[in-house]
């Protein structure tokens, strides 16, 4: 396997699993340090807010059903204060329902994962996390203006967005969704942090609003809107932009 951890003399980056079930656990750590990381567990949730108040990790893979502390409260604490607020999380959710996993992202989680998971979705999670969370260290998502996906650009400064090279005419929120997604591939938004993202909070709209745009900007940008390769549905949370190859 490929070691992710990008060489070059730099310190491994730290990883926190919080999960108590031994075997997944075990499954998740052997495969995390395959990749190249360096890997810290815990089974309990009271202990890792204690840990996780006090050292910094690159990363936390967190559990929601846990004993001591649910991932959840332990996801706000983390967030709340200590060496871990700015920390990606990436939250495993026992029960693919909306509610668990609306509750994780709102709670702070960057991203979340349904057991039961593949290694290779987790493994592709983390990387995609680690180099969403790069960009922003770098400011780059600012910085990024102009964003090529596919066949399909997006230019920030001209507000201007082509499909094969013809402008595609989208409309203030289809454009801010689109770049929004499409500077963020492979992470999960929930319909409610787009509302504030893009809508930036106005109360006259839903959460339904969203998937029109998303539907209309389907009709736009993809080749079968129903079935559609660039725009995903994160089915019960939100949508995400298809992940970088
Ligand atoms: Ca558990």
């Amino acid at each position: 396997m490929t070691d992710l951890n990008a060489g070059n003399g730099a310190p491994k980056r730290r990883i926190l699993i919080v999960e108590d079930e031994p075997a997944i656990r075990e499954l998740v750590r052997f495969h995390l340090a395959l990749a190249g990381f360096e890997v810290v567990e815990l089974g309990d949730g009271a202990a890792a807010l204690e840990r996780g108040r006090a050292h910094r990790f690159d990363l936390i893979v967190l559990d929601i059903m846990l004993p001591g502390l649910d991932g959840i409260t332990l996801c706000r604490a983390l967030r709340t204060e200590g060496a871990n607020r700015a920390t990606p999380i990436l939250m495993v959710t026992a029960r693919d329902t909306e509610s668990d996993t609306v509750l994780g992202l709102e709670s702070g989680a960057d991203d979340y994962l349904a057991k039961p998971f593949g290694v290779r979705e987790l493994v592709a999670r983390v990387s995609a996390l680690f180099r969403r969370h790069e960009r922003l260290d770098r400011g780059a998502v600012r910085d990024t203006h102009h964003l090529t996906r596919g066949e399909l650009t997006v230019d920030a400064d001209k507000r201007l967005a082509k499909l094969r090279g013809a402008s595609i005419d989208l409309t203030k929120q289809e454009f801010d969704l689109l770049y929004l997604l499409s500077a963020n591939p492979g992470i999960v938004f929930s319909r409610q942090a787009l509302l504030a993202r893009v809508w930036g909070g106005d109360t006259y709209v839903t959460e339904r609003t969203v998937d029109t745009v998303v539907s209309r900007l389907r009709r736009k940008v993809e080749t079968d809107p129903q079935d559609p390769e660039l725009l995903l549905t994160a089915w019960g949370v939100g949508y995400k932009f298809v992940d970088e190859a």
